[in-house]
Protein backbone atom coordinates (compact mmCIF):
# COMPACT_ATOMS: atom_id res chain seq x y z
CA UNK A 1 0.00 0.00 0.00
CA UNK A 2 1.36 3.76 -0.68
CA UNK A 3 2.51 6.04 1.56
CA UNK A 4 0.90 9.74 1.88
CA UNK A 5 2.80 12.36 1.95
CA UNK A 6 1.29 15.37 3.60
CA UNK A 7 2.57 19.27 2.44
CA UNK A 8 2.03 21.10 5.92
CA UNK A 9 0.15 24.54 5.93
CA UNK A 10 1.47 26.73 8.59
CA UNK A 11 1.09 30.12 9.50
CA UNK A 12 3.35 32.42 11.57
CA UNK A 13 5.93 29.20 12.33
CA UNK A 14 2.62 27.23 13.87
CA UNK A 15 0.68 24.43 11.94
CA UNK A 16 -2.41 26.10 10.62
CA UNK A 17 -5.83 24.07 11.42
CA UNK A 18 -6.14 22.99 7.25
CA UNK A 19 -3.08 20.63 8.01
CA UNK A 20 -5.01 17.87 9.92
CA UNK A 21 -7.50 17.95 7.65
CA UNK A 22 -5.18 16.37 5.01
CA UNK A 23 -3.84 14.39 7.33
CA UNK A 24 -7.55 13.27 7.74
CA UNK A 25 -7.34 12.73 3.94
CA UNK A 26 -4.18 10.92 3.61
CA UNK A 27 -5.33 7.87 6.13
CA UNK A 28 -8.23 6.96 3.74
CA UNK A 29 -5.73 6.53 0.46
CA UNK A 30 -3.12 5.34 2.30
CA UNK A 31 -1.51 3.18 5.30
CA UNK A 32 1.58 5.20 6.34
CA UNK A 33 1.25 9.36 6.86
CA UNK A 34 4.48 11.47 6.66
CA UNK A 35 4.17 15.11 7.01
CA UNK A 36 6.32 17.61 5.41
CA UNK A 37 6.97 21.13 8.02
CA UNK A 38 9.42 24.05 7.61
CA UNK A 39 10.49 24.15 11.32
CA UNK A 40 9.30 23.00 14.71
CA UNK A 41 9.27 19.64 13.65
CA UNK A 42 8.38 19.13 17.69
CA UNK A 43 5.52 21.27 17.71
CA UNK A 44 3.55 19.47 14.56
CA UNK A 45 4.93 15.89 15.94
CA UNK A 46 2.70 16.92 19.11
CA UNK A 47 -0.03 18.23 17.57
CA UNK A 48 -0.67 15.67 14.95
CA UNK A 49 0.02 12.74 16.85
CA UNK A 50 -3.56 12.09 17.65
CA UNK A 51 -4.23 11.55 14.03
CA UNK A 52 -2.13 8.78 13.11
CA UNK A 53 1.08 10.63 11.61
CA UNK A 54 3.56 7.83 11.62
CA UNK A 55 6.86 10.44 10.70
CA UNK A 56 7.33 14.39 10.41
CA UNK A 57 10.17 15.52 8.06
CA UNK A 58 11.20 19.08 9.43
CA UNK A 59 13.04 21.09 6.61
CA UNK A 60 14.00 24.07 8.99
CA UNK A 61 12.42 27.19 9.06
CA UNK A 62 12.23 28.77 5.14
CA UNK A 63 11.86 32.31 6.81
CA UNK A 64 13.88 33.71 4.37
CA UNK A 65 12.41 32.08 0.80
CA UNK A 66 9.09 31.86 -0.60
CA UNK A 67 8.46 28.04 1.19
CA UNK A 68 5.99 26.79 -1.17
CA UNK A 69 8.61 26.19 -4.57
CA UNK A 70 11.11 24.69 -1.72
CA UNK A 71 8.39 22.40 0.15
CA UNK A 72 7.18 21.09 -3.81
CA UNK A 73 10.88 20.51 -4.51
CA UNK A 74 12.21 18.91 -1.54
CA UNK A 75 8.82 16.58 -1.46
CA UNK A 76 9.75 15.77 -4.90
CA UNK A 77 13.32 14.20 -3.60
CA UNK A 78 11.62 12.79 -0.52
CA UNK A 79 9.07 10.25 -2.10
CA UNK A 80 11.51 7.94 -3.59
CA UNK A 81 10.04 5.16 -6.36
CA UNK A 82 7.47 3.61 -5.09
CA UNK A 83 3.80 5.15 -5.69
CA UNK A 84 2.44 7.47 -3.32
CA UNK A 85 0.04 9.83 -2.98
CA UNK A 86 1.26 13.43 -2.05
CA UNK A 87 -1.45 15.94 -0.49
CA UNK A 88 -1.71 19.75 -0.12
CA UNK A 89 -3.81 22.50 0.46
CA UNK A 90 -5.12 24.44 -1.76
CA UNK A 91 -3.78 27.58 -0.93
CA UNK A 92 -1.42 30.01 -2.18
CA UNK A 93 1.68 28.03 -0.76
CA UNK A 94 -0.17 24.40 -1.12
CA UNK A 95 -0.49 25.02 -5.31
CA UNK A 96 3.36 26.63 -5.31
CA UNK A 97 4.14 23.32 -3.81
CA UNK A 98 2.00 20.96 -5.67
CA UNK A 99 2.95 22.55 -8.87
CA UNK A 100 6.88 22.33 -8.73
CA UNK A 101 6.33 19.10 -7.23
CA UNK A 102 4.27 18.13 -10.08
CA UNK A 103 7.16 19.40 -12.64
CA UNK A 104 9.84 17.75 -11.46
CA UNK A 105 8.01 14.43 -10.99
CA UNK A 106 6.16 14.31 -14.09
CA UNK A 107 3.34 13.26 -12.05
CA UNK A 108 -0.28 14.40 -11.94
CA UNK A 109 -1.61 16.98 -9.84
CA UNK A 110 -5.90 17.32 -9.07
CA UNK A 111 -6.70 20.45 -7.87
CA UNK A 112 -9.39 21.64 -5.87
CA UNK A 113 -10.68 18.73 -4.37
CA UNK A 114 -13.16 18.40 -1.81
CA UNK A 115 -13.15 15.25 -1.04
CA UNK A 116 -10.63 12.33 -1.41
CA UNK A 117 -10.79 8.56 -1.14
CA UNK A 118 -9.08 5.22 -2.86
CA UNK A 119 -10.82 2.46 -5.08
CA UNK A 120 -7.89 -0.45 -5.46
CA UNK A 121 -5.16 1.18 -7.76
CA UNK A 122 -7.12 4.67 -8.01
CA UNK A 123 -6.97 8.10 -6.42
CA UNK A 124 -10.56 9.61 -6.91
CA UNK A 125 -11.34 13.22 -6.07
CA UNK A 126 -14.57 14.77 -5.88
CA UNK A 127 -14.81 19.04 -7.64
CA UNK A 128 -17.80 21.40 -7.23
CA UNK A 129 -17.98 23.01 -10.19
CA UNK A 130 -20.25 25.32 -12.64
CA UNK A 131 -20.30 27.39 -8.99
CA UNK A 132 -20.64 24.69 -6.47
CA UNK A 133 -24.13 23.03 -8.39
CA UNK A 134 -22.62 19.96 -9.74
CA UNK A 135 -19.80 18.06 -8.41
CA UNK A 136 -17.67 16.16 -11.16
CA UNK A 137 -15.17 13.07 -9.93
CA UNK A 138 -11.58 12.74 -11.17
CA UNK A 139 -9.50 9.40 -11.23
CA UNK A 140 -5.92 8.58 -11.47
CA UNK A 141 -4.23 5.63 -11.14
CA UNK A 142 -1.78 5.62 -8.68
CA UNK A 143 1.10 3.63 -10.93
CA UNK A 144 3.31 6.68 -9.80
CA UNK A 145 3.00 9.51 -7.52
CA UNK A 146 -0.66 11.42 -7.48
CA UNK A 147 -0.84 14.62 -6.69
CA UNK A 148 -3.74 16.30 -4.56
CA UNK A 149 -5.00 19.92 -3.73
CA UNK A 150 -7.73 19.48 -1.16
CA UNK A 151 -9.77 22.57 -0.29
CA UNK A 152 -9.85 23.61 3.04
CA UNK A 153 -13.06 23.49 5.04
CA UNK A 154 -14.26 20.70 2.80
CA UNK A 155 -13.73 17.68 4.89
CA UNK A 156 -13.50 17.67 9.27
CA UNK A 157 -10.35 17.05 10.68
CA UNK A 158 -10.85 13.46 12.72
CA UNK A 159 -8.53 11.91 15.04
CA UNK A 160 -7.37 8.57 14.33
CA UNK A 161 -8.86 5.30 16.36
CA UNK A 162 -5.52 5.40 17.48
CA UNK A 163 -2.93 7.75 18.65
CA UNK A 164 0.61 7.80 17.11
CA UNK A 165 4.08 9.24 18.47
CA UNK A 166 5.47 11.11 15.05
CA UNK A 167 9.03 10.69 14.80
CA UNK A 168 10.93 13.62 13.44
CA UNK A 169 13.84 13.78 10.88
CA UNK A 170 15.42 16.94 9.96
CA UNK A 171 16.08 16.87 6.58
CA UNK A 172 18.11 19.54 4.57
CA UNK A 173 15.25 21.13 1.99
CA UNK A 174 15.81 21.55 -1.94
CA UNK A 175 17.28 24.78 -1.95
CA UNK A 176 19.56 23.83 -5.16
CA UNK A 177 16.77 23.05 -7.54
CA UNK A 178 17.30 25.81 -10.31
CA UNK A 179 14.15 28.46 -10.57
CA UNK A 180 13.04 27.47 -6.74
CA UNK A 181 14.31 29.80 -4.41
CA UNK A 182 12.81 33.31 -4.54
CA UNK A 183 14.02 35.49 -1.95
CA UNK A 184 12.24 37.25 0.50
CA UNK A 185 13.59 40.65 0.52
CA UNK A 186 10.50 41.91 2.89
CA UNK A 187 7.09 41.27 4.65
CA UNK A 188 4.05 43.26 4.62
CA UNK A 189 1.71 42.13 7.45
CA UNK A 190 -2.17 42.85 7.13
CA UNK A 191 -3.11 44.15 10.54
CA UNK A 192 -6.60 42.62 11.19
CA UNK A 193 -8.15 41.89 14.98
CA UNK A 194 -10.06 39.28 15.85
CA UNK A 195 -10.14 35.83 14.82
CA UNK A 196 -9.43 34.94 10.90
CA UNK A 197 -12.05 34.58 8.50
CA UNK A 198 -11.32 30.67 8.22
CA UNK A 199 -11.24 30.08 11.60
CA UNK A 200 -13.93 33.10 12.94
CA UNK A 201 -16.88 31.20 15.25
CA UNK A 202 -19.08 33.55 13.74
CA UNK A 203 -18.70 35.54 10.41
CA UNK A 204 -20.61 38.88 9.52
CA UNK A 205 -20.09 39.49 5.59
CA UNK A 206 -21.93 42.48 3.64
CA UNK A 207 -22.70 42.61 -0.21
CA UNK A 208 -23.69 45.56 -2.08
CA UNK A 209 -26.96 46.02 -0.84
CA UNK A 210 -24.77 47.88 1.85
CA UNK A 211 -24.62 50.59 -0.86
CA UNK A 212 -21.89 52.43 -0.63
CA UNK A 213 -18.39 51.36 1.01
CA UNK A 214 -18.43 53.58 4.21
CA UNK A 215 -21.70 50.88 5.29
CA UNK A 216 -18.99 48.38 5.61
CA UNK A 217 -17.96 49.62 8.56
CA UNK A 218 -21.00 48.80 10.59
CA UNK A 219 -20.33 45.16 9.22
CA UNK A 220 -16.87 45.35 10.47
CA UNK A 221 -18.04 46.71 14.21
CA UNK A 222 -20.65 43.93 14.67
CA UNK A 223 -18.33 41.28 13.99
CA UNK A 224 -15.92 43.15 16.21
CA UNK A 225 -18.79 43.33 18.86
CA UNK A 226 -19.61 39.07 18.45
CA UNK A 227 -16.33 38.22 18.30
CA UNK A 228 -16.09 37.27 14.67
CA UNK A 229 -14.56 37.69 11.80
CA UNK A 230 -15.84 40.28 8.72
CA UNK A 231 -16.44 38.97 4.85
CA UNK A 232 -17.93 40.08 2.35
CA UNK A 233 -19.00 39.62 -1.08
CA UNK A 234 -16.94 39.53 -4.47
CA UNK A 235 -19.32 41.97 -5.53
CA UNK A 236 -17.48 44.53 -3.08
CA UNK A 237 -14.38 43.31 -3.60
CA UNK A 238 -14.07 44.01 -7.14
CA UNK A 239 -15.76 47.25 -6.57
CA UNK A 240 -12.72 47.84 -4.30
CA UNK A 241 -14.42 48.60 -0.69
CA UNK A 242 -12.63 45.52 0.81
CA UNK A 243 -9.21 43.88 0.10
CA UNK A 244 -9.61 40.21 -1.39
CA UNK A 245 -8.84 38.62 1.64
CA UNK A 246 -12.25 39.42 3.16
CA UNK A 247 -13.79 37.48 0.35
CA UNK A 248 -16.62 34.32 0.76
CA UNK A 249 -17.03 31.57 -1.84
CA UNK A 250 -15.75 29.95 -4.65
CA UNK A 251 -12.92 31.94 -5.74
CA UNK A 252 -12.43 32.81 -2.24
CA UNK A 253 -12.56 31.57 1.08
CA UNK A 254 -14.75 28.93 2.41
CA UNK A 255 -16.20 29.17 6.18
CA UNK A 256 -17.73 26.79 8.46
CA UNK A 257 -18.38 29.09 11.15
CA UNK A 258 -21.37 28.42 13.84
CA UNK A 259 -23.15 31.65 13.13
CA UNK A 260 -23.12 33.20 9.20
CA UNK A 261 -24.94 36.76 9.05
CA UNK A 262 -25.27 37.74 5.50
CA UNK A 263 -25.83 41.33 5.20
CA UNK A 264 -27.09 42.39 1.26
CA UNK A 265 -25.90 39.82 -0.33
CA UNK A 266 -28.09 38.01 -3.12
CA UNK A 267 -26.74 34.34 -2.68
CA UNK A 268 -24.93 33.45 -5.84
CA UNK A 269 -24.18 29.73 -6.02
CA UNK A 270 -20.62 31.09 -6.24
CA UNK A 271 -21.08 33.04 -2.51
CA UNK A 272 -23.17 30.38 -1.13
CA UNK A 273 -20.55 27.40 -1.98
CA UNK A 274 -18.18 29.07 0.74
CA UNK A 275 -20.58 29.58 3.43
CA UNK A 276 -23.71 27.19 3.31
CA UNK A 277 -21.85 24.73 5.45
CA UNK A 278 -22.10 26.92 8.49
CA UNK A 279 -24.38 25.81 11.48
CA UNK A 280 -26.63 28.73 11.26
CA UNK A 281 -27.42 31.17 8.91
CA UNK A 282 -28.75 34.42 9.34
CA UNK A 283 -29.86 36.84 6.06
CA UNK A 284 -30.94 40.08 5.77
CA UNK A 285 -32.02 41.61 2.17
CA UNK A 286 -34.18 44.10 1.76
CA UNK A 287 -35.51 41.57 -1.04
CA UNK A 288 -38.05 38.80 -0.06
CA UNK A 289 -37.39 37.11 -3.05
CA UNK A 290 -33.76 36.65 -2.59
CA UNK A 291 -31.70 33.56 -3.11
CA UNK A 292 -29.76 33.75 -0.12
CA UNK A 293 -33.02 33.36 2.08
CA UNK A 294 -33.46 29.71 0.95
CA UNK A 295 -30.45 28.61 2.74
CA UNK A 296 -31.05 31.03 5.73
CA UNK A 297 -32.10 29.60 8.99
CA UNK A 298 -33.59 32.94 9.75
CA UNK A 299 -34.36 35.63 6.98
CA UNK A 300 -35.19 39.56 7.59
CA UNK A 301 -36.27 41.19 4.92
CA UNK A 302 -35.64 44.80 5.77
CA UNK A 303 -33.25 47.57 4.71
CA UNK A 304 -29.53 47.33 5.92
CA UNK A 305 -28.69 50.97 6.24
CA UNK A 306 -31.64 51.10 9.02
CA UNK A 307 -32.07 47.70 10.16
CA UNK A 308 -27.98 47.37 10.89
CA UNK A 309 -27.38 50.73 13.63
CA UNK A 310 -30.38 49.17 15.52
CA UNK A 311 -28.75 45.86 15.86
CA UNK A 312 -24.88 46.90 16.89
CA UNK A 313 -27.12 49.15 19.71
CA UNK A 314 -28.74 46.18 20.83
CA UNK A 315 -26.12 43.66 20.91
CA UNK A 316 -23.77 46.61 22.40
CA UNK A 317 -26.70 47.38 25.51
CA UNK A 318 -25.99 43.37 26.30
P1 LIG B 1 -25.81 41.53 -5.69
O1 LIG B 1 -25.97 40.25 -6.40
O2 LIG B 1 -25.86 42.78 -6.44
O3 LIG B 1 -26.84 41.52 -4.50
C1 LIG B 1 -27.07 42.58 -3.66
C2 LIG B 1 -28.23 42.19 -2.75
O4 LIG B 1 -28.45 43.23 -1.79
C3 LIG B 1 -29.57 41.96 -3.48
O5 LIG B 1 -30.12 40.71 -3.11
C4 LIG B 1 -30.46 43.11 -2.99
O6 LIG B 1 -31.82 42.71 -2.86
C5 LIG B 1 -29.85 43.41 -1.65
N1 LIG B 1 -30.05 44.79 -1.23
C6 LIG B 1 -30.01 45.92 -1.99
N2 LIG B 1 -30.20 47.01 -1.22
C7 LIG B 1 -30.38 46.55 0.05
C8 LIG B 1 -30.62 47.19 1.29
N3 LIG B 1 -30.72 48.53 1.39
N4 LIG B 1 -30.76 46.41 2.39
C9 LIG B 1 -30.68 45.04 2.32
N5 LIG B 1 -30.47 44.41 1.17
C10 LIG B 1 -30.30 45.14 0.03
N6 LIG B 1 -19.23 35.95 -5.47
C11 LIG B 1 -18.86 35.80 -4.20
O7 LIG B 1 -19.47 36.38 -3.29
N7 LIG B 1 -17.78 35.02 -3.88
C12 LIG B 1 -17.06 34.36 -4.81
O8 LIG B 1 -16.09 33.68 -4.46
C13 LIG B 1 -17.45 34.50 -6.18
N8 LIG B 1 -16.78 33.84 -7.14
C14 LIG B 1 -17.24 33.94 -8.44
C15 LIG B 1 -16.61 33.20 -9.43
C16 LIG B 1 -17.05 33.27 -10.74
C17 LIG B 1 -16.36 32.45 -11.79
C18 LIG B 1 -18.14 34.10 -11.07
C19 LIG B 1 -18.64 34.18 -12.47
C20 LIG B 1 -18.76 34.85 -10.09
C21 LIG B 1 -18.31 34.79 -8.77
N9 LIG B 1 -18.91 35.53 -7.76
C22 LIG B 1 -18.54 35.34 -6.47
C23 LIG B 1 -19.90 36.59 -8.07
C24 LIG B 1 -21.34 36.18 -7.83
O9 LIG B 1 -21.85 35.54 -9.00
C25 LIG B 1 -22.21 37.41 -7.51
O10 LIG B 1 -22.09 38.34 -8.56
C26 LIG B 1 -21.85 38.11 -6.20
O11 LIG B 1 -21.79 37.17 -5.15
C27 LIG B 1 -22.93 39.16 -5.90
O12 LIG B 1 -22.56 39.88 -4.75
P2 LIG B 1 -23.68 40.58 -3.89
O13 LIG B 1 -24.66 39.55 -3.41
O14 LIG B 1 -23.02 41.44 -2.87
O15 LIG B 1 -24.36 41.59 -4.93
Amino acid sequence: MATAWVIAEQRDGALAPVTAELVTVARDVADEVRVVVAGDGAGAASSLAAYGVSEIIDLGPLDSVLPGPVLGASVARLVGEEPSVVIGAQTYTGRDALGRASALLGAPVLTNAVAVRREGDQVLTEHQIFGGTMVATAAAELRGHVLVGVRPKSVAAVAAAAPTAPSVRVVEPALDVPGVVVTVVDRQREEREGPSLDEAAIVVSGGRGLGKPEAYQMIEELAALLGGAPGASRAIVDAGWVPYAYQVGQTGTTVKPDLYIAVGISGATQHLVGMKGAKHIVAINKDKDAPIFQVADLGIVADASSLLPRVIEAVRAR
